[in-house]
């Protein structure tokens, strides 16, 4: 009688070490030295020695936005977030792929690259409703045997701003979005408190976290950033806030920036870094000296804020190596720790990969270590779900796939 779902063989774990493991009913059942007879299984993977390396982790991407899977939208530039958010209705509105299957599309090519959890903000805002929202639940529930999908209801068009969105907000969380989240209560709503105030009791009643994308810069972003952390505090929220982008960390002195960074330490509250292009982010030495769960996302992929990007969490992991200067063998396992761990511990609160009792969710690539996947990022050999192998050479397994071509 088969007593293990799969059995992986030969494989290199991020230790250096070679070992087999055992998993069962979607969880790391057993890990041992190769030599070991674990058994039988219904199905056995030979790694040959490739390395095997927990899945990886989208913190922060907008499902709803993408134009993949509809005609290529040339880059419309906008000054500041307000005017990017009316270029970005007015492109939306001319698109008639529907959001579900461009979701489909931009989901499928983040799980072909190993990505087995997500956290997606979706818009909410008066002109939109609910439909985004909807459109994202169907499609979670379409994938789920691949990716575990988290839900932000998201208010890109403001809140204060934006008569009737905190009641869209309200009927959200009670429609299936996991979190609530907020946006530039300053520069968005020139409303600091009323926003903050609104997300905080928003996430009281529900029950929910909160992730707020935090653009406004320099000593303007810190003080919103002390007022998160404030009712964070207050209200007993530690572990369950996250800040997204907060580029004003890395736009003041470091002495503030340390200083604020303690700050949110103590309020454990976790730092979501895109390592963007042109934009000053927080420093990521600074904020592990303090503590702080850092986590990555692929943000925008293809949509009205940006042509660029695949959806590729390793190749986000050598992104923010690349723009922090990180070199040394440890740097690039801090970039990777921050697309898995970071991420896993933020999402689910998650068991340590690695360990028996968590979740068989792995890729494999061909690379020596892990700091050498980081620099080189080798194509997703498998992509491994909850013990099932979900990706084989880049494949979907099964029959749901949709074609990946652009
Ligand atoms: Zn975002």
């Amino acid at each position: 009688m088969h007593t293990l779902d799969l059995l992986i063989r030969q494989a290199l774990l991020p230790d250096g070490s070679l070992a087999q493991i055992a998993v069962k009913a979607g969880k790391i059942h057993q890990i041992s030295p190769p030599e070991v007879n674990l058994g039988e299984a219904k199905a056995v993977l030979d790694l040959q020695g490739d390395l095997l390396c927990p899945g990886l982790v989208d913190g922060h991407i907008h499902l709803d936005k993408t134009f993949w899977g509809a005609a290529w939208h040339p880059h419309i530039p906008g000054d500041s977030v307000k005017q990017r958010v009316e270029i970005e209705k007015q492109l939306l509105k001319t698109v008639t792929v529907p959001v579900e299957q461009r979701a489909a599309h931009l989901l499928e090519q983040a799980i072909a690259h190993g990505t087995t959890q997500m956290r997606t903000h979706v818009d909410i805002h008066p002109e939109v409703g609910l439909r985004n929202l909807e459109g994202i639940l169907h499609v979670r529930e379409r994938y789920r045997d691949y990716i575990d999908i988290q839900i932000v209801a998201f208010p890109q068009s403001g809140l204060m701003s934006c008569p009737g969105t905190v009641a869209l907000l309200d009927q959200a969380l009670t429609a299936g979005a996991d979190l609530v989240g907020g946006l530039d209560p300053a520069g968005i709503d020139n409303d600091i408190q009323g926003h903050l105030d609104a997300v905080f009791q928003l996430a009281e009643n529900h029950g929910v976290n909160i992730d707020i994308h935090l653009h406004d810069p320099g000593e303007l972003g810190i003080f919103e950033l002390e007022q998160v952390i404030q009712r964070t505090e207050a209200l007993g929220m530690q572990g369950h806030v996250a800040v997204s982008h907060a580029y004003c960390l890395g736009m003041v002195a470091t002495e503030l920036a340390r200083a604020t960074a303690e700050h949110l330490a103590r309020a454990n509250i976790a730092i979501m870094t895109t390592a963007p292009g042109r934009l000053a982010f927080p420093p990521i030495p600074l904020l592990c000296e303090a503590g702080i769960t850092i986590f990555s996302g692929s943000d925008d992929v293809r949509n009205a804020w940006c042509p660029f990007s695949k959806a590729d969490m390793l190749e986000r992991a050598s992104l923010i190596a690349y723009r922090s200067d990180f070199r040394t063998d440890a740097d690039l396992s801090t970039a990777f720790k921050i697309v898995t761990a970071g991420g896993a511990g933020v999402i689910q609160g998650a068991i340590p990969s690695f360990t028996v009792g968590a979740a068989a969710d792995f890729i494999v690539v061909a690379a020596s270590s892990v700091p050498a996947a980081v620099a080189t990022q080798p194509p997703r050999k498998y992509v491994i779900k909850n013990g099932r192998v979900t990706v084989c050479q880049g494949e979907l397994a099964g029959s749901m796939a949709l074609t990946r071509s652009a």
